[in-house]
């Protein structure tokens, strides 16, 4: 089934020399059996699984899989025999915590792509195995650990994989819990390959068929060793498996609770882009449905909306896509558990996303340099229409206009910010406006760079009467609405 020949693991380190964690490793698992691994700490057993398991790469040697070499495996094959053949338990559980317990034994069906319905279904039968039938809504932190370890072993399991990896499945647990895991793995090997790396000799000696004992990056003992012989295995399965490889695509469902996720946007200087831009997303998406297959009209589609609604890089941004995963895809994720027939459901929105929040990988800080500068402006045209670069520099603060406040007898030069600000000061001795007067900061950010060139522009806007594109540093371009109108608020700012 799996046979490693002679294999080396290296981890080589900046200015130290290279640990030597597996020094020529060689070996042969049957098809189904179940195996313990024992050895010291750090004598390299995590290591050796986590090559069997196609998490890390072997320095030397080779690792056969049905009498198939890996050596000349690209990224997309080791993702298939690891999304398909091989199932891991850890003894860390590392269980997602705000996700049930079906949601978790989902994951890996979700990684393969396979839809909604099954999912659950495989999932929930998975969870019965297990011996967690009923507990299928239950979140982690509300389990026994050998109840999440469980869990984790249905994870594992729910792919129906040839080969089950366990770390020290019972290293956090007590002894009497220790044994019903080992039961569970021992009833798991009856179909297929286990192997378990465990510290403890009494437990191996009593459930594994087969002991391999390690020291120092060497295999020093092998209780039940395998010569190869008498397994013949079916091309069958990676046809199968190349077969079910799906494409990863954005579908109709994310963009759309991608954009309703843009409106919980943190910043409120971003939020009417972002209302703005989730309605582009919207319009996007709507016409991807209705209309798959007409390329001309969607890139003019995109075109257009981009121009009003550009892809920016800022300095700090949320991600939106993990911040707001499960919330609007996922119901039972969220809800507990209740009668739909006769109660309502509390789904705790502000809890779950000031909780995704609070959890930092959603907060991405990029790093804005001379190379990402050169990346973005090396991007070949054929995949932006236009380019800007903004320096943080509010021009509204550079530019200035007369003005003429009604308590005074003569006008006044004031920057255009400035204006601004005289002007929601003002607003917020009225009564009636002054609860609004905050808001006034948000629908007041009209000045901005050109985008692009000259040519980008005009394929978006018309150039009206006697007005010609800006030739010098100091002109400025008026956009007004298709009935060239502006708003009182533009007309206000600008100082009339
Ligand atoms: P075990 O699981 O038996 O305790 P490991 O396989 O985790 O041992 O580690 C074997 C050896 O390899 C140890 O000396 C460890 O420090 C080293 N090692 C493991 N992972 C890495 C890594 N990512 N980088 C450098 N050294 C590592
Ligand atoms: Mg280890």
């Amino acid at each position: 089934m799996l046979k490693l020949v002679d294999i080396k693991k290296n981890y080589v380190m900046k200015s130290q020399d290279p640990v030597r964690a597996l020094r020529g490793v060689s070996v042969n698992f049957r098809q189904n059996e179940f195996v313990a691994v024992l050895g010291p700490s750090g004598c390299g057993k995590t290591t050796l699984l986590n090559i069997i398991g196609g998490l890390d790469r072997y320095s030397e040697g080779d690792l056969i899989i049905k009498d198939k070499s890996t050596k000349n495996y690209n990224d997309s094959d080791w993702d298939t025999y690891r999304n398909h053949s091989v199932g891991f338990v850890f003894q860390a559980y590392n269980l997602i915590g705000h996700q049930t317990i079906s949601k978790n034994v989902e994951l890996a069906l979700t990684i393969a792509g396979v839809d909604k319905k099954e999912r659950k279904e495989r999932a929930y039968a998975a969870l019965e195995k297990v011996g967690l039938k009923g507990m299928e809504k239950k979140r982690p932190n509300q389990l026994s650990g050998g109840q999440m370890q469980r869990v984790a072993i249905a994870r594992a399991l729910v792919n129906n994989p040839e080969i089950l990896l366990a770390d020290e499945p019972t290293g956090a647990l007590d002894s009497e819990t220790s044994v019903q895991i080992m039961d569970l793995l021992k009833e798991v090997a009856k179909d297929r390959l286990v192997i378990m790396v465990t510290h403890n000799p009494d437990l191996a000696e009593r459930y594994a068929t087969r002991i391999v004992n390690m020291f120092d990056g060497v295999i020093t003992g092998d209780s039940n060793p395998f010569d190869g012989k008498g397994e013949t295995y079916k091309e069958e399965v990676e046809v199968v498996n190349k077969g079910k490889k799906k494409k990863s695509s954005m579908s109709f469902l994310t963009a759309t609770s991608l954009s309703i996720a843009n409106l919980f946007s943190k910043s409120k200087r971003t939020v009417l882009v972002a209302i703005a831009g989730s309605i582009g997303i919207f319009g996007v998406s709507t016409v991807l449905a209705a209309s798959t297959g007409v390329r001309g009209y969607i890139d003019k589609m995109q075109d257009d909306m981009l121009s009003s609604y550009p892809l920016g890089i800022a300095e700090e941004t949320v991600d939106m896509t993990s911040l707001m995963s499960g919330l609007y895809q996922d119901p039972d994720s969220k809800i507990m558990e209740f009668d739909t027939t006769s109660e309502v459901g509390l789904n705790s929105m502000i809890d779950y996303l000031m909780d995704r929040y609070s959890d930092f990988t959603s907060v991405k800080t990029n790093t804005i340099d001379d190379n990402l500068v050169q990346f973005v402006k090396d991007i070949p045209s054929q995949y932006v229409s236009a380019t800007s670069f903004n320096y943080g520099i509010d021009p509204t603060n550079n530019i200035f206009t007369e003005w003429k406040p009604n308590d005074h007898e003569e006008t006044m030069k004031i920057s255009l910010n400035g204006l601004t600000q005289r002007y929601i000061a003002e607003l917020k001795t009225v009564d009636g406006f002054s609860q609004y007067a905050s808001y006034v900061d948000l629908f007041t950010d009209f000045m901005k760079l050109l985008p692009g060139d000259q040519d980008y522009i005009l394929s978006q806007y018309d150039l009206l009467g006697e007005s010609h594109f800006p030739q010098n540093e100091n002109e400025n371009m008026l956009v007004v609405q298709d009935d060239t109108t502006l708003t009182d608020l533009v007309f206000a700012q600008l100082g009339y």
